[in-house]
């Protein structure tokens, strides 16, 4: 059967000529292919197959086993590959897709959050901080993981100058009925930005700014909402932590 998509090339190994790919598709999510040849040098799918590469993709499916017969460029993200600290979150968004994206399943918002993420990067018009904390959140939301945040969840109270987020019940409580266990204290414009993120329409998900200050607190609560949900390490965001100081 043969099927034409388009994808985002999210993992890549290479093994003498033959190359594997794992692709991100809007209609089939993720999709692990071999590429014949791919590294050789006269392969025209070679340059469109790359990590990072957002392609036109035909593969051929036979039983469970996809090949990647044709691949032509639509966008390359270049500028990633010339920062360290760009390409590494680049690659710590794929590892994201590749550990939360469905597989033979509809990903058609998951395949545009990890590109808009990529096009910011590498334009550079929002800080990294923003683009790494609106990813992580809403690509959680999106897979099953979306916390609770529209009110306190012991009285309902709406907002408060300082809010308390449980990222392990994925709750958040008012100052009179938080828990006694270690909760994350978050500001009106932290807890207005994660609610923003979540519930957003795609195309002004990464509109929004925050104050330095908040934005530090935004970006340590979505990665320890993450790591506290998904109970896994990201080699990549360890990466990311060692080169980055913030
Ligand atoms: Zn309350």
């Amino acid at each position: 059967m043969r099927l034409s998509t388009k994808g985002l090339i999210v993992k890549e190994n290479n093994f003498s000529d033959d190359r594997l790919v794992v692709a991100l598709t809007p209609d089939r999510g993720l999709i692990k292919a071999f590429v014949r040849g791919a590294r050789r040098l006269k392969n025209r799918n070679a340059s469109s197959t790359g990590l990072l590469c957002y392609s036109d993709l035909t593969f051929f499916k036979y039983k469970d086993t996809y090949t990647l017969d044709e691949a032509s460029v639509i966008e390359v993200f270049f500028e990633l590959r010339s920062d360290i600290e760009k390409l590494s979150l680049a690659q710590y968004f794929c590892e994201l897709a590749l550990s939360l994206a469905p597989e033979e399943a509809e990903a058609e918002e998951f395949l545009r959050v990890v590109l808009n993420a990529l096009s910011f990067l590498s334009n550079g018009k929002r800080d990294k901080r923003l683009i790494k904390a609106v990813t992580e959140l809403r690509l959680l939301s999106i897979s099953g993981y979306m916390p609770d945040i529209v009110a306190c969840a012991g009285c309902s109270e709406y907002e408060q100058d300082e809010m308390f987020f449980d990222t392990v019940s994925a709750k958040i409580f008012c100052p009179k009925c938080k828990p006694e266990t270690p909760l994350i204290p978050v500001n009106r414009g932290v807890l207005f930005a994660m609610r923003h993120i979540i519930y957003s329409d795609i195309n002004k998900l990464f509109m929004f700014s925050l104050s330095d200050q908040s934005l530090k607190i935004l970006a340590s609560v979505t990665e320890k909402y993450l790591l506290a949900q998904t109970e896994r390490i990201y080699n990549t965001l360890d990466f990311y932590h060692s080169i980055v100081k913030e």
